[in-house]
């Protein structure tokens, strides 16, 4: 499903990622964790198509097509999602009306026909319920004003809404809420299918508590060190990522 072979990237002539390589399969849930500045949010932000990265070497197959030479609707069309694609605040724009105009222009870039409001309306009360969220956050604008808590509920809304293929969830260690871990944790195990992958993205082990990973991966100095079960994460828990560190190859 998805396959980095070698990547190198970097921003303002900063080498930043040093040759990560990734293998994702469908029904797999990857956890990638790692110290802080490894690169992590890099990684996510280049699969997203944010501007300011350079990559200078390496490819990126999504289903086969070479990602980085897709437009970022077109990524999102292909079925690739991105948590932090949609994190704007767009005070005054109803959440559920964008949402709508986010997954009809994916169907319609797909060639399937657009939902109508009772189509979607419909399809939005089925996802509430899997997922036991109220309907409270449909009716604010996109993201005003909004808690860690509910952007996260949101998240995990806006996910389930558009039932992509691959989801990339960027876990910031912004301070957020053991609930609202909780929520992703949830959504994840829930949206989990044999034919969708997800990558979480992670500066703590507490996530994985919830959510089962097949593969857990250290991303440090800009590439995958170190890849294992579940257990690797409550290695990294116990030992913190010192001993990681040791295994950073110096460049030649
Ligand atoms: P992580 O998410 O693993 O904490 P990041 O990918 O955010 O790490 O950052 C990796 C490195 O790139 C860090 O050293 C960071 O300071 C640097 N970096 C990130 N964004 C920029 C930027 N816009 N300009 C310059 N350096 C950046
Ligand atoms: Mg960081
Ligand atoms: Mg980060």
């Amino acid at each position: 499903m998805l396959k980095i072979h070698d990547l190198h990237a970097s921003i303002n002539g900063r080498d930043i990622l040093k040759g990560l390589s990734l293998h994702v399969k469908p029904g797999e849930v990857h956890a990638i964790m790692g110290p802080n500045g490894a690169g992590k949010s890099t990684l996510g932000n280049i699969l997203a198509g944010r501007d300011g990265y350079d990559v200078s070497q390496g490819t990126v197959e999504f289903e086969g097509r070479p990602l980085l030479e897709l437009e970022p609707e077109e990524r999102a069309a292909a079925g690739l999602f991105l948590a932090f694609q949609y994190p704007v605040e767009i005070p005054g724009v109803n959440n559920t009306y964008f949402l709508r105009s986010a997954l009809n222009a994916q169907r319609k870039s797909r060639g399937e026909p657009e939902l109508d409001s009772m189509q979607f309306l419909k399809l939005v009360r089925e996802k509430l319920s899997v997922l036991h969220l109220d309907d409270k956050l449909l009716h604010r604008g996109v993201n005003e004003g909004f808690s860690g808590g509910e952007k996260k509920r949101n998240e995990i809304f806006q996910l389930a809404v558009l039932e992509p293929k691959l989801a990339i969830l960027d876990e910031t260690d912004s301070g957020l809420d053991i609930d609202a871990l909780k929520t992703v944790a949830e959504g994840v195990n829930t949206l989990r299918a044999p034919d969708r992958a997800f990558v979480v993205i992670t500066h703590y082990q507490r996530l994985l508590e919830y959510i089962r990973p097949d593969v857990v991966h250290v991303l440090a100095d800009g590439r995958i060190v170190e890849s294992g079960g579940p257990e690797l994460a409550l290695e990294l828990e116990e030992h913190g990522y010192g001993w990681i560190r040791d295994r950073v190859v110096p460049e030649a």
